[in-house]
């Protein structure tokens, strides 16, 4: 099977959406983007023995890789529309593939995404999807955007990604219902987009949650110049965490565990009713966890409102380097 075969056969479907032009199959992929919105494009790769275990369901990692890469879509506001795959491969083995593509195609699916494009190459196992969406002019959520007195919300669930995790690694053993749940969450973990639309007009910043709470919650300050206070004893967790996991390794996944792919987002005071009500109509699922304050220290910018400190190094999230 030569390479022009295999993007053939695996990744050249018909396209849905009315923004392509035309897709596959050309030196670039021809794209319409509407008057008054705006494209916003992000990128994520995921290589074998870092982001994931060899001998892995291909499924799997291919859903995984477009949740992620779409959860940043969420976080922005956007309207998911295209992605792009580079695929590196050791080999060109059929079964492999499709399974690969059955899981990425049907993740794309959920999010109404047509693949466009991409790149195959002979290598070690690495897998980029780039994700494009639209956003009306000048409305995307930015990690910039909080101010002091603004509240502190979270989407769904917090350590469910980390537990998850901890179940496939066997640190975690627990019954076979949260371990089918679990392990879905780090597998398939839904991006956000319909209450990242939801809030946008709203909301004054927005992340999403990938390297834990903390981490994440900490770029928004960084990025804001403010403090965020957060009341630990309000993280909201599942039903499968509360059963399973003591209330410390709860609180310590919530907070750096990641993997969530939750959203984290500020909203102003004059906000907070409309934010509420979308809440209380179960419009979205969201839980108030603190407020942003002064910045105080250039440091330390996530106060614990129970112990009146700092959280101190489980701010840095996850590095490569
Ligand atoms: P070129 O060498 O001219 O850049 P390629 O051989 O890389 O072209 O790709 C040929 C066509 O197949 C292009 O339209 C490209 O976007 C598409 N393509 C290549 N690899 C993939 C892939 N893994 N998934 C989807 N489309 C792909
Ligand atoms: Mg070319």
């Amino acid at each position: 099977m030569n390479e022009f075969a295999l993007i053939q056969e695996f990744f050249n479907r018909p396209c849905h959406l009315t923004s392509v032009v035309k897709s596959v199959g050309d030196d670039c992929a021809i794209l319409n983007v509407p008057v008054n919105q705006q494209l916003v494009v992000s990128i994520d790769t995921l290589v074998e023995g870092v982001h994931f275990l060899p001998n892995v369901l291909p499924s799997l990692v291919a859903e995984r890789a477009v949740h992620v890469a779409v959860s940043d879509l969420a976080a922005m506001g956007a309207s998911p529309q295209w992605l792009t795959l580079a695929l590196t491969l050791p080999e060109a083995n059929r079964e492999w593939l499709a399974d690969f593509s059955a899981g990425l195609f049907r993740a794309a699916s959920m999010y109404g995404m047509d693949l466009i494009g991409g790149d195959t190459t002979r290598g070690p196992l690495t897998i980029s999807v780039q994700v494009h969406g639209f956003v009306e002019h000048n409305t995307a959520l930015q990690r910039g955007g909080a101010k002091v007195n603004d509240a502190i919300y979270v989407t769904g669930c917090l350590g469910d990604g980390a537990a998850g995790l901890a179940v496939l690694e066997n640190r975690l053993h627990v019954d076979a219902l949260s371990e089918r749940y679990l392990i879905d969450r780090y597998y398939k973990p839904q991006a956000q987009i319909v209450t990242g639309q939801c809030i946008r007009q709203w909301a004054s910043s927005a992340i999403d949650i990938s390297d834990g709470l903390l981490a994440d919650l900490n770029h928004i300050c960084s990025a804001s110049q403010v403090t965020a206070r957060i009341d630990e004893s309000l993280l909201p967790y599942s039903d499968a965490l509360n059963a399973c996991v003591d209330d410390q390794q709860k609180m310590q996944w919530a907070l750096s565990g990641g993997d969530d792919y939750q959203l984290c987002f500020t909203v102003p005071p004059q906000h907070q009713p409309h934010v509420n009500s979308l809440i209380e109509s179960s419009q979205i699922t969201a839980t108030c966890i603190g407020d942003m304050v002064q910045r105080q220290s250039q440091h330390y910018s996530v106060l614990s409102l129970c112990t009146q400190t700092y959280f101190d190094s489980l701010t840095k999230g996850y590095s490569h380097f």
